[in-house]
């Protein structure tokens, strides 16, 4: 059987929610709501069980599925993915229209951003975004993490080298913490997740035992071919010439397209 094209297709939901059947509310935590929510034009309009989970109605003698379900399903989901995820909290739920990029590098980012969500799982590379401090990277590097798991409900974790990853790594070591031993179980997941964001990737040279951790995770990403995105205050191409032999920085560009966002710092505009 022949497919229509998408243009003649008769789409499931409306352009009001871009046809996903899901909006978001800038507002929600004001408002004490949640970030997302059904359509009300598309779905909650087709909605005849009240939004009461599971989600059923009684209709003609038997039980089906609310014409509701598959969308309230994929919310659940996203929310339960999204708490785990590891976003900062002032960046969580960020959206890129709340991306304000102040130069062209950033206008360029901003649209390599634009591409990598709406084409995934279809992107060839990750993303190594580096520049001085405040230029907005992290922001960028949390929203698309964020458009990736509510447009594609995909695993994704978001972690930061100078404030948790060696921390937590090196707790694991400790008898009596809580991940007593987990550091296999830890590096392991960090490999193996869809979407991974590494914030504020750079070392000191000194320390081989970092060194060797931060190669063996970018390697496992590399090897298994899964989309990661770096955020950098060094210039890659200089700072990472010599870490690990080079071997870092090696893969990184295999793997990643590398951007810079330079310029004034950005929070002082928030
Ligand atoms: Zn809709
Ligand atoms: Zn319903």
């Amino acid at each position: 059987m022949k497919t229509a094209p998408p243009s003649q297709r008769k789409a499931k939901y409306c352009n009001y929610c871009d046809n996903t059947g899901i909006i978001h509310n800038p507002h929600f935590s004001e408002l004490g709501e949640n970030a997302l929510a059904p359509c009300p034009k598309c779905v909650i309009a087709k909605c005849t069980c009240g939004g009461e989970d599971p989600f059923y109605i009684f209709r003609d003698g038997k039980i089906e599925e609310c014409f509701c379900r598959e969308t309230r399903m994929k919310i659940l989901k996203i929310n339960a993915i999204y708490n785990r995820c590891g976003i900062n909290r002032k960046y969580r739920w960020k959206r890129l229209n709340d991306y304000k990029s102040v130069n062209k590098q950033a206008e360029d980012a901003k649209n390599t951003a634009y591409e990598i969500v709406t084409r995934f799982p279809d992107v060839r590379k990750g993303l190594f975004l580096w520049g001085n401090a405040g230029t907005g990277k992290t922001l960028l590097s949390s929203i698309i993490l964020t458009e990736l798991i509510i447009r594609h409900a995909v695993e994704g974790r978001f972690i930061s080298i100078s404030r948790n990853l060696f921390k937590t790594l090196q707790e694991s070591f400790h008898e009596g913490s809580e991940t007593y031993g987990e550091s296999g179980r830890i590096e392991k997941e960090l490999a193996d997740v869809d979407i991974l964001v590494v914030d504020d990737f750079g070392i000191q040279k000194d320390t081989e035992w970092k060194q060797e951790t931060l190669y063996d995770l970018v390697d496992a990403r590399y090897e298994a071919e899964k989309f990661t995105i770096f955020t950098s205050n060094n210039n890659p191409h200089k700072s990472f010439k010599d870490l690990s032999q080079g071997r870092i920085l090696s893969r990184i560009k295999e793997m990643c397209r590398i951007l810079e966002i330079s310029g004034d710092d950005y929070r002082d505009r928030l």
